[in-house]
């Protein structure tokens, strides 16, 4: 393990140590200067930012070199996510996007059509794809969704309304989960693609959220919008698929509260030796060693987690009980970790200049997004023991 101050972090046992430098070097250059204005505004990157982190290779690490990608492992992805997140959440959330998220359940589970007319565009940063899973009375009940597609000649009707989804209203595509047949709970839900610009499809105002704010997020609303049969991604009764690849989408998760947890430290490392009270470094006092010790310790833990998670699994889908370990430790460090920052910085910590409230305020969003820690803790316990422990009943 190698910690410098400033420093691009490198574990002992990181195999894509340029492309992370490279990312580094990208990410403080190019987008660590707008991240403070981005969440002031609550502005997600332009287009030609977007555009820009394609032309690097960035949005298409993850995907086959057929369609303009890198067809890299996970792992590699997950480095150069961590550290744009580390300075620029809404910078990494285009490359979580692309790499981790619905893009990879297009890759993995859509047909080859699929793949051809969606995945180009997404890699080059012309297009983006946002997720549409949770509804305002579906949300850790994933499978209560109400959101209906009813086969009508030659293609579907879709009917409902989605919450919560990030980058609403920006994202030119949306992989939806809907009931697809009238089977009930998980059996009937199936997922397909929603064009932004299909007649039917509308946004609500633009969430004001505690942190996420380079990340737009809104309710997507889908009044008889007829959607080709040739968007179906995955057909109902295959819930469980879907569920698989989204273990993907977990990992990039887990790495953004990865990101947050090292950026909150370098940060406190730095401080500790330069600030001075009672005529001496903070790291001088013994209580101050504790704390930061103790950052130290769930950095370290998570990043450990997330290393064996996204190295675990078979043929591009991580193993659950990894998935769930990681996220939920990741999760769960970097809201204590940014909580610890803010008080070792004591007044800068709590102004916005330091941009340490910053970190805490996004923590809290990554660890409710993609399922939250309790979410997690049941999953882990359900993998753990072999047995599904029905929240119904
Ligand atoms: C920043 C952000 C980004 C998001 N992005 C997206 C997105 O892009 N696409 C999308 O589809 N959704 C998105 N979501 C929605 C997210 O997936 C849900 O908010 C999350 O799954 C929790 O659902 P809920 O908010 O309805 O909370 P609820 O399900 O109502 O849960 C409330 C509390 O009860 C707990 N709880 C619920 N059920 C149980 C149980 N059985 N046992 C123990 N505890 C339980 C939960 O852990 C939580 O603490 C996003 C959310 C946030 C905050």
């Amino acid at each position: 393990m190698k910690l410098e101050v400033g420093a691009v972090t490198v574990s002992v046992v990181d195999e894509h140590s340029e492309i992370r430098r490279l990312a580094a070097q990208v990410a403080e250059e190019v987008y660590a200067p707008m991240a403070e204005e981005l969440d002031v505004t609550r502005t997600p990157i332009s287009l030609e930012e977007r555009r820009r982190l394609g032309e690097l290779g960035f949005l298409g690490i993850t995907h086959p070199e057929r369609f303009g990608g890198a067809g890299a492992p996970l792992s590699q992805a997950l480095a150069v996510i961590e550290e744009f997140a580390k300075v620029c959440r809404p910078a990494a959330f285009q490359i979580f996007e692309s790499n981790t998220g619905p893009a990879q359940v297009i890759n993995h589970l859509g047909t080859e059509e699929q793949r051809e007319r969606l995945l180009p565009d997404i890699i080059t940063g012309d297009r983006t794809m946002a997720v549409a899973i949770s509804e305002p009375d579906a949300g850790s009940a994933a499978t209560d969704a109400r959101t209906t597609a009813r086969p009508v000649g030659d293609g579907y009707v879709v009917n409902g309304a989605k919450r919560w989804i990030s980058n609403g209203g920006e994202a030119d595509h949306y992989l939806v989960y809907a009931r697809l047949s009238d089977a009930p709970g998980a059996k009937g839900i199936g997922a397909l693609v929603v064009d932004k610009t299909m007649p039917g499809v509308s946004f609500g105002v633009p969430e004001r959220l505690m942190g996420f704010r380079g990340i737009p997020s809104a309710d997507v609303i889908f009044d008889d919008v007829l959607v080709p049969k040739e968007n179906v991604v995955v057909p109902a009764g295959e819930f469980s698929s879907l569920f698989g690849a989204f273990s993907i989408e977990r990992m990039g998760n887990a790495t953004m509260s990865l990101a947050i947890g090292q950026a909150a430290l370098d940060k406190t490392l730095a401080y500790v030796q330069q600030r001075e009270q009672f005529g001496k470094h903070l790291v001088e006092f013994q209580s101050i060693q504790m704390m930061v010790a103790d950052m130290v310790l769930q950095v370290e833990a998570a990043r450990l987690l997330v290393e064996r998670a996204a190295n675990s699994g078979k043929d591009g889908i991580p193993d659950p009980l990894q998935v769930s370990l990681a996220k939920c430790t990741a999760n769960e460090m970097a809201k204590k970790v940014t909580d610890l920052a803010i008080q070792v910085h004591g007044g800068n910590g709590y102004t916005e200049e330091y941009g340490l409230e910053r970190l805490h305020r996004d923590s809290h969003g990554w660890a409710i997004a993609g399922g939250t820690p309790s979410m997690q803790r049941i999953r882990i316990v359900s993998e753990v023991l072999g047995r599904r422990f029905d929240q119904r009943r």
